[in-house]
């Protein structure tokens, strides 16, 4: 019997590469991979960072995420570069329809980073494969990636970190113990900071440790989060494959912090989960037909509605405006534990044709959209808010970013 092949493919410092590629292409002498270099954000102000860096940078012990100010202190003629979000996408976009040629099933995870699922290869095809794919990337793209081969979504982002660049590894079932338990805790797929330090503390330090330490004490300090991690430390994973093409519906959902009892603050939480729902749809590249509400109340009565909208549409605003809409004629004003919005009846193109259904205003939201997706990829989530947040307590971006239907540029497999 054959088990699913996943492979994770992983663009090496992508925005760096990325940029040296496109000089290559316009001619450019220079590779600013062969000398001290950043992708660093606008240095007129505060958030200019260190976003990737070449491997010359890297040995003055330059940073990811350090002030450029900090960056310049260590190397004085150090090159930066402004990021360029556009040509990003554009060439992780090519790099995905290339993927696409080897298997249908592409499931990108960030902007440089995708999974592929095989369901007719043995081990030994995969690793040839995988190789070939990596050399081909460079001499078709001319930049180099990481493959981690193995099967499921997570030990196959673990293989692909375990050396870089330009490097294929496997991490199959047997190899954990050799290959992931040897590694200090920090390395483990959703191990932050804050996790680290607390696991450092009850004298967790590598993967193996954390995979042999008593269950039901790490559950205890660290409740959902620790089963979750403690099940990656023994390479356990049963997250779906999700191919964008297969994606039905984009949703979002919050349970409140309080009960809510007026239309204004409903619809302040609506704007704060139709804002990350939107933000996905525009992310796969998707249009909507069809939106819908869901209300819990505090005896926990669940209701929801749908409508059907006569125009396709990605637009917050849009979205956002008939959604309330929705709510207005549903809620009967008891008080609500949660609400939930959703989009299905899903388009995937790349143009979108204009309808004469669509307010002016929404037309015009549709650039500020755009921009507000730039922002808050370059400075994060909560970079920009909404007016309507800045006055209250509520969070600007309920629900999290990432997402349980689709991921994005989210930290969940
Ligand atoms: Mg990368």
């Amino acid at each position: 019997m054959i088990n699913d092949i996943i492979m994770h493919i992983d663009v090496n410092s992508a925005f760096l590469s990325w940029h040296a590629t496109y000089e290559k292409q316009i001619g450019m002498d220079r590779d600013i991979r062969e000398i001290p270099s950043v992708i660093g954000g606008n240095e007129e102000n505060r958030h200019g960072i260190v976003l990737a860096k070449s491997i010359p940078a890297k040995k003055y012990n330059i940073q990811t995420g350090e002030s450029l100010f900090e960056a310049r202190n260590k190397c004085p003629k150090l090159l930066v570069i402004p990021p360029n979000y556009n040509l990003y996408v554009k060439a992780s976009k090519k790099l995905r329809e290339f993927l696409t040629t080897f298997t249908p099933q592409v499931e990108p995870f960030s902007i440089d980073e995708c999974f592929l699922r095989f369901t007719d290869k043995s081990r030994e095809e995969a690793v040839n494969l995988a190789y070939h794919i990596k050399d081909t990337v460079y001499n078709k793209f001319g930049y180099t990636v990481n493959i981690g081969i193995s099967e499921n979504k997570l030990l196959a982002k673990m293989a692909g970190d375990f050396e870089k660049p330009n490097k294929c590894h496997t991490c199959f079932p047997e190899e954990i113990r050799d290959k992931m338990w040897i590694l200090p805790i920090e390395d483990l797929f959703m191990v932050g900071r804050k996790t680290k330090q607390k696991l450092n503390k009850i004298g967790i330090c590598t993967i193996g440790q954390l995979a042999n330490f008593d269950y039901d004490s790490i559950v205890r300090l660290l409740k959902s989060h620790g089963r979750l991690i403690y099940d990656y430390a023994w390479g356990r994973d049963n997250s779906t494959f999700k191919q964008i093409e297969h994606v039905k519906s984009v949703g979002n959902s919050s349970t409140l912090k309080f009960d809510v009892t007026d239309t204004e603050t409903a619809h302040a939480i609506i704007l704060s989960l139709v804002e990350v729902t939107a933000w996905r749809l525009r992310e796969i590249g998707a249009f909507c037909k069809v939106v819908s509400i869901g209300i819990k109340y505090n005896d926990f009565f669940y209701i929801s509605r749908q409508k059907k909208l006569s125009y396709f549409t990605d637009c917050t605003n849009d979205i956002h405006e008939n959604i309330c809409k929705l709510f207005d004629t549903t809620w009967d004003k008891k008080p609500i534990r949660q609400l939930g919005v959703s989009v299905t009846d899903l388009e995937f193109r790349a143009v979108k044709q204009i309808s004469i259904f669509q307010s002016n205003f929404s037309k015009k939201s549709e650039i500020l959209d755009k921009t507000i997706d730039k922002i808050r990829y370059k400075y994060g989530d909560t970079a920009i808010i909404r007016g309507t947040f800045t006055n209250n307590n509520l969070q600007p971006l309920l629900g999290g970013y990432p997402s349980d239907e689709y991921i994005g540029m989210s930290s969940i497999l």
